[in-house]
């Protein structure tokens, strides 16, 4: 049987397209698929690219099939089928060999499956792919954990078959178990984010302003030629300005408006709050698409509450100008945020992630690739001024620049009855780190006054400190 360098399991929508960009970077790769006949389609219409694919139709074949140590990337839908793959590879392995879980895994998964096959002597690597079909198969961004010296054994496969941003791969390894897999769900937490504050100016211009989805979408399409170039800004330019071809129709205008989600986005919320942080663009983000799963209850308060008045004539006016600032400054504070949360996991696992390479792989390749992203990595690289971004010169100045747009455009949102939770998330967000003072001296009074929870003097730095209110705790 002819040797392959790697092995691949899951010939779906991913995994069909990573095995063609390994084949075709002159990489031989054994592929296997539960279903057969999928196999045969596919060597089928590989056409030149056959010659570099081996069809396996059993774990074994795949196995015999490897140069060794053996590299296996499994490719298939995350959770227990994950888990069942590695059941059926783990007695057909040697010592030393890898397997490599590339689906959205959630990152306690991954650590879990690490320290349990560490124990039979095979190494793991949970790799984050992100950039979808078209990513997976001419070059995706890759974010790697696990074990070092094993992602060094296929380093040139992965780096050959990824993005490159002006020659540089968008591939790298970031930590053991599950640092990958956790870089991975926060670039998902940080695509809802930058997805829905998109969503929210297109909401602004079509239901403040009438202004047609083609008009919005040409807007976008501006607005990628500056700054805010990036991925999502450029296809949300092209959704708008796409015509449906049954109805004649703007195509975003037949489709329902409940968002999907598959639970990365929440998975980036949850893992924040347990670590005691709140990214609270994404948390918005996240629940704005929970809120658009209620459809039946919205059109229900829409009729509801119809009477309502809004202050509209008091709303400021606000310019396409303010939206691109507002844009801007809420997508800084998203980042901000994104990488705050990356930081706080580094510190509590252990990952040593380097933040700067984070945002060198998302700089190409992935969905939330933006120009910016360059800027933030090196950004990053000169050192985060107390670990945030939106204090780093060059983008504090961007925050200044945008910061009374986006207080317009949250405050004329809020007059006009259109709700805008990632702006006015990244609005507080920024509020609050820039008051020196704010308002939990009082938080921390009521927990002392019902739980005697104690408080830190201000004026002499004491600790655990009461205050005079004990005859008053009867009730707490
Ligand atoms: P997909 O098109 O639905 O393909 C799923 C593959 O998994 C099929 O080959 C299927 O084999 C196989 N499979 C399912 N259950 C299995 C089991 N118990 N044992 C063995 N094989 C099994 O999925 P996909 O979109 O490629 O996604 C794969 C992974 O990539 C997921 O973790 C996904 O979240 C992640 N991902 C997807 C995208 C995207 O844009 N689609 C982007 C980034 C990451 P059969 O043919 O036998 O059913």
């Amino acid at each position: 049987m002819a040797q392959a360098r790697i092995g691949l399991i899951g010939l779906g929508v991913m995994g069909a397209n990573l095995a063609l960009n390994i084949a075709e970077n002159g990489f031989p790769v054994a592929v296997y698929n539960r279903t057969g006949s999928v196999t045969d389609d596919y060597i089928a219409s590989a056409g030149d690219l056959a010659k570099n694919l081996v069809p396996t139709k059993t774990l074994e074949q795949l196995v015999a099939s490897l140069t060794k140590p053996r590299a296996i990337i499994i490719m298939v839908q995350a959770g227990g089928p994950v888990d069942s793959v590695i059941e059926g590879l783990t007695p057909l392995l040697d010592k030393g060999d890898m397997i490599i879980d590339a689906g959205n895994a959630n990152f306690h998964d991954t650590r879990r499956r690490d320290a349990a096959l560490s124990t039979s002597g095979l190494n793991f690597i949970g790799m984050g792919v992100s950039g979808g079909e078209e990513g997976a198969r001419h070059g995706p961004s890759i974010m790697a954990g696990g074990d070092k010296s094993s992602f060094e054994v296929i380093r040139d496969i992965l780096e050959a078959i990824s993005a490159k941003h002006e020659g540089a791969p968008c591939a790298d390894h970031f930590g053991p178990d599950g640092a990958g897999h956790f870089v991975k769900t926060v670039h998902n937490g940080i695509e809802y984010a930058d997805m829905q504050m998109i969503a929210e100016v297109y909401g602004l211009l079509r239901d403040g302003e009438g202004r047609s989805a083609a008009d919005i979408g040409k807007l976008f399409e501006t607005w990628d030629q500056g700054q805010l170039k990036s991925y999502l800004v450029e296809i949300s330019g092209k959704v708008l300005q796409t015509i449906d071809e049954k109805s004649g129709q703007p195509i975003v205008d037949i489709i329902v408006d409940k968002a999907g989600q598959k639970g990365t986005g929440r998975w980036t919320a949850i893992e924040a709050l347990s670590l005691g942080q709140s990214p609270s663009t994404i948390e918005a983000a996240v629940a704005a698409r929970s809120w658009s799963a209620v459809k039946d209850t919205r059109i229900a308060g829409q009729d509801l509450f119809a009477g309502l008045e809004m202050d509209t004539a008091t709303a400021p006016a606000i310019s396409d100008d303010d939206l691109e600032k507002a844009l801007l400054a809420a997508k800084i504070i998203a980042y901000d945020q994104g990488l705050n949360l990356l930081s706080a996991a580094s510190d509590e696992y252990n990952w040593d992630l380097d933040l700067a390479s984070c945002a060198e792989v998302w700089r190409e390749g992935c969905i939330i690739r933006s120009t910016m992203l360059d800027e933030m990595a090196s950004a990053v690289r000169e050192g985060l001024p107390h670990g945030n971004l939106i204090f780093a010169p060059r983008f504090a100045q961007r925050i200044i620049d945008g910061a009374s747009a986006l207080r317009r455009v949250v405050a004329s949102a809020s007059l006009q009855g259109l709700p805008v939770p990632a702006f006015a998330a990244a609005l507080a967000y920024f509020d609050t780190m820039r008051q020196g003072r704010g308002t939990t001296d009082l938080v921390q009074g009521q927990r002392d006054f019902f739980g005697a929870h104690g408080f830190v003097r201000v004026d002499t730095g004491e600790t655990d400190q009461h205050g005079p209110w004990a005859s008053d705790i009867a009730h707490s």
